[in-house]
């Protein structure tokens, strides 16, 4: 699946961005968890995303426009450990808002890392989008790193966690940007939503 990709721009806030009608599609995680690799790899394009070696650098959202259909937006992640109070503060109030407010923001991919067992950050990150009805799906990175089995293992931990608080999962992907696993289950899991 070869796609049309433009960036459309690096914005501080929800209500920077430019206007428009085309549904939003947004990927978010903890720093360091794939999400640049996963964009680059999904848009197979090398360095469309920064693949940061500095984790929580990128402080703005970025938009991509796909196929002229839909929105790619890549929002900062959280959770880097060295970030001051008042960044971890401007981040809140940006990535909440836009994930409250947004008009068109159809669905948030939430990154969890398939190499390490449940973190209570991307829990209760999940638990802060369900209790504000934002629709969401999971995506497991770099599922290329450990034998299947101990992947198998950590993304099962991840969903045993989450049905603690949740009566059902949500949609989830199994994801590297390595091996290219998961590519096309996502891209047409967005084309599926986008044609509803
Ligand atoms: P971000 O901070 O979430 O944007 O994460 P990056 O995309 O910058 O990736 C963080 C680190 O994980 C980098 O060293 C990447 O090369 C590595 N990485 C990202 N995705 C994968 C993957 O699918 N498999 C493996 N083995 N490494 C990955």
């Amino acid at each position: 699946m070869r796609l049309e990709v433009t960036f459309k721009g690096s914005f501080p806030s929800l209500w920077k961005m430019p206007e428009g009608n085309l549904p939003q599609f947004a990927f978010i995680g903890r720093s360091n968890v794939g999400k640049s690799s996963l964009i680059n790899m999904l848009t197979d394009r090398k360095k469309i995303a920064k693949v940061s070696k500095q984790p929580g650098k990128t402080q703005l959202i970025n938009l991509f426009e796909v196929d002229e259909k839909w929105i790619l937006v890549d929002l900062p992640g959280y959770g880097y450990a060295k970030e001051s109070k008042k960044k971890r503060k401007n981040w809140e109030v940006m990535v909440n808002t836009y994930l409250k407010e947004a008009p068109v923001l159809h669905l948030a991919f939430v990154l969890i890392d398939s190499n390490i067992p449940p973190q209570q950050i991307d829990l209760d990150f999940i638990n802060w989008l369900g209790t504000n009805g934002i629709p969401f799906s999971l995506v497991f990175t770099k599922t290329d790193r450990l034998v299947a089995r101990k992947t198998a293992k950590n993304v099962e931990a991840f969903c045993e966690a989450l049905l603690a608080d949740w009566e059902s999962l949500p949609p989830y992907f199994l994801a590297s940007s390595i091996s290219r696993a998961g590519r096309d289950e996502i891209l047409s899991y967005i084309v599926s939503l986008d044609d509803q």
